[in-house]
């Protein structure tokens, strides 16, 4: 955005320049109605783009392009009249302002990245998420079913380190959803 800007008061420099110089040769010499019906478009066309430009619209730097075309044409034709090195700085100035300009509408033909693939991929990134949390919920759900000890004799299912487990023989391991199907009971140890 530093170039953007740079780029705006450059360019707002050379048509203030150039402005100035037209106008103190309005002033100095015959009003031609011509040059001043020029002078009042180039004037109003230069701050319709500025404004554009603030308003960061695209259309404002072709505005802009075009406009120092014709000041390039018509700094041109003064220089023919007169051949003075200042009329030829602005030539200068207005060919790189019209050069700058057109890189810029360059730049700003590159789309820029749509805010929708953003929260695409933040709600990717949010499913994984919630599909890695599953995942270790049922991990976890897993090795609390597999601490479950029971004995076939028994109607009880305990935890593996209940002292009443530690006695058991034939010690089977078994999960929550097994006990409940074996209609077996949750020892104290599990209460
Ligand atoms: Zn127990």
């Amino acid at each position: 955005m530093a170039v953007g800007k740079l780029t705006y008061y450059f360019n707002f420099v050379v048509l203030a320049l150039t402005f100035a110089f037209i106008a103190t040769k309005l002033i100095s010499e015959s009003f031609k109605s011509l040059d001043l019906v020029l002078f009042s478009i180039f004037i109003i066309i230069s701050m319709l783009s500025l404004i554009g430009i603030g308003e960061e619209k695209r259309w404002a730097w072709f505005l802009l392009m075009i406009l120092f075309a014709f000041l390039i044409a018509y700094t041109v034709g003064l220089f023919v009249l007169s051949s003075s090195m200042a009329v030829f700085i602005l030539i200068v100035l207005n060919i790189i302002a019209f050069i700058v300009s057109t890189l810029s509408i360059k730049t700003d033909l590159v789309p820029p990245v749509p805010s929708e693939d953003k929260t695409d991929k933040l709600k990717k990134e949010l499913a994984n998420l919630v599909e890695e949390k599953r995942a270790l919920e049922q991990e976890f759900d897993e090795l609390k079913e597999d601490q479950l000890i029971y004995s076939p004799s028994s109607k009880y299912y305990h935890a593996e380190s209940c002292e009443w487990a530690k006695r058991i023989k034939n010690k089977k391991v078994i999960t929550e959803t097994e006990a409940k199907e074996l209609k077996l009971k949750k020892h104290n140890c599990l209460k």
